[in-house]
């Protein structure tokens, strides 16, 4: 794929402004929000299989806390870079707030290429990390979950190494970690589910019929996946799917629960039964009704959203879209459901899950889809009425709403000393 090289904070930057502009929002505290309020960046010394010691470079990014415990997903990457990780961090903050979560934001990430790596070195490369950044994080300052790359498995090594420096359990360190340790059922396909929900409610806005609606998914990972096999549910049809090994395309369509276990079995998307190949770039290209991005930053540029040819863009992954894209795409009519709406669903189940940790509750998988599809849901109607009485896209909407709350709880807060 082309990725551009745009850096993501400058991009996030851009994004406030244009918020901070429609709500007139006080200089000072904009000022505030253009920086994360603590950066760590961490070396991680990891004994490899081979007996080579190998140093990794790691980053906890915690942006904004005012209003609540700081809460963001880890990733590895070799492509993570410390403005990626303050862009994510930025987005996190904006997208707890959209949701009206009692959430600040975060990020975290290390710059590794988790694929070549063995299970036990990812096992005491996570346990480093965890301890580098113990003294920051916690259940009621910082809550790490999974992000690229990263499962509930990490969660896992991440909370034992936690709880082993505590000296007592501490589930609520971490979302998204497997049932048996205090998961909460529904965390796994929340993302998607969440994605697939804002599809619904923005189809019904835009009056175009869920039923028989084609969609394709750039990166059928987690997000990506989960989003195919609950819209195609909804009544939907996967044309297209790709992921970082390349795509796949049938007009017909493609069973969202079939490719995924081809992806399991193989390794990748492509070479799906009865399917032609497609590239990264010819995938975001694909007429359909709806495409939905869910890999990584920088996919669609200013340069090539004019061939773009969805009516709908549903943001799974963060910052997909460049600020110059945004404009692109507005202008042709393409409705955006941005990304601190559209993927939200990760972290409205991920705070389900604190929820129940911290109560010691557990709660049915129905319970949990139905209270993440009614906090969505309302997110949703929430940003889009804001966009309507502002005469705004959905994304300026959204950014609207999230950085709004966030700037009122700083200026209510105020400035000690
Ligand atoms: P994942 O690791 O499960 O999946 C990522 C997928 O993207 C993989 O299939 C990978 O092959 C594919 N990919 C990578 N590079 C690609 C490329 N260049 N072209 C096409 N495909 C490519 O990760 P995920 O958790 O699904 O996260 C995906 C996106 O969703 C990220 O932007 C992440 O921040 C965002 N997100 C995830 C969650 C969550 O709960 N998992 C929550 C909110 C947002």
């Amino acid at each position: 794929m082309a990725m551009a090289k745009e850096n993501p904070f400058a991009n996030a930057l851009e994004q406030l402004k244009i918020a901070a502009e429609h709500l007139k929002l006080d200089p000072g505290v904009h000022e505030v929000l253009k920086r994360p309020k603590r950066i760590m960046e961490v070396s991680i010394p990891v004994r490899m299989d081979d007996g080579r010691t190998d140093v990794f470079v790691g980053y906890r990014v915690q942006y904004n806390d005012a209003r609540g415990p700081y809460k963001g997903g880890i990733r590895y990457h070799p492509g993570v870079t410390l403005d990626e990780v303050k862009a994510l961090s930025a987005w996190m903050t904006w997208k707890c707030a959209v949701a009206d979560l009692p959430f600040g934001g975060a990020k975290g990430g290390i710059v590794c290429d988790p694929k070549a790596m063995s299970p036990s070195e990812l096992e005491r490369m996570t346990r480093r990390y965890t301890t580098a950044i113990s003294e920051a994080i916690g259940p009621d300052k910082d809550i790490p979950a999974p992000d690229v790359y990263t499962n509930a498995q990490v969660m896992a090594w991440i909370l034992d190494t936690y709880s082993q420096l505590k000296g007592y359990m501490v589930p609520g360190v971490v979302t998204g970690k497997p049932i048996s340790l205090g998961g909460s059922l529904g965390r796994d396909s929340a993302t998607g589910r969440g994605a697939a929900f804002c599809t619904r409610e923005a189809a019904r806005v835009a009056k175009l019929p869920l039923k028989g609606a084609t969609f394709a998914v750039q990166g059928y990972g987690n997000a990506g996946s989960n989003y195919a096999t609950i819209l195609e549910g909804m009544g939907a049809r996967m044309v297209a799917a790709s992921d970082s090994s390349g795509g796949v395309f049938c007009k017909k369509g493609l069973d969202a629960r079939k490719l995924l276990r081809h992806k399991e079995k193989t390794g990748s998307v492509t070479g799906f039964p009865s399917s032609e190949e497609v590239s990264s770039e010819e995938l975001l290209e694909t007429e359909c009704d709806i495409l939905a991005p869910a890999a990584l930053e920088n996919t669609i540029t200013r340069e090539m959203a004019k061939d773009v040819k969805a009516r709908m863009v549903v943001e799974c992954a963060n910052g997909p879209t460049t600020p110059g894209a945004d404009e692109v795409l507005d202008s042709n009519g393409v409705m955006v459901v941005p990304d601190i709406l559209a993927n939200s669903g990760g972290v409205i189940v991920s705070y389900l899950e604190w929820v129940q940790n911290l109560d010691r509750l557990w709660w049915t998988v129905e319970e949990v889809n139905s209270k993440l599809e009614r906090k969505i849901v309302g997110a949703f109607h929430g940003v889009h009425a804001q966009a309507a009485k502002s005469g705004v896209s959905m994304r300026t909407g959204a950014l609207m709403v999230g950085v709004g709350k966030v700037a009122e709880a700083i200026k209510t807060l105020g400035i000690w000393p």
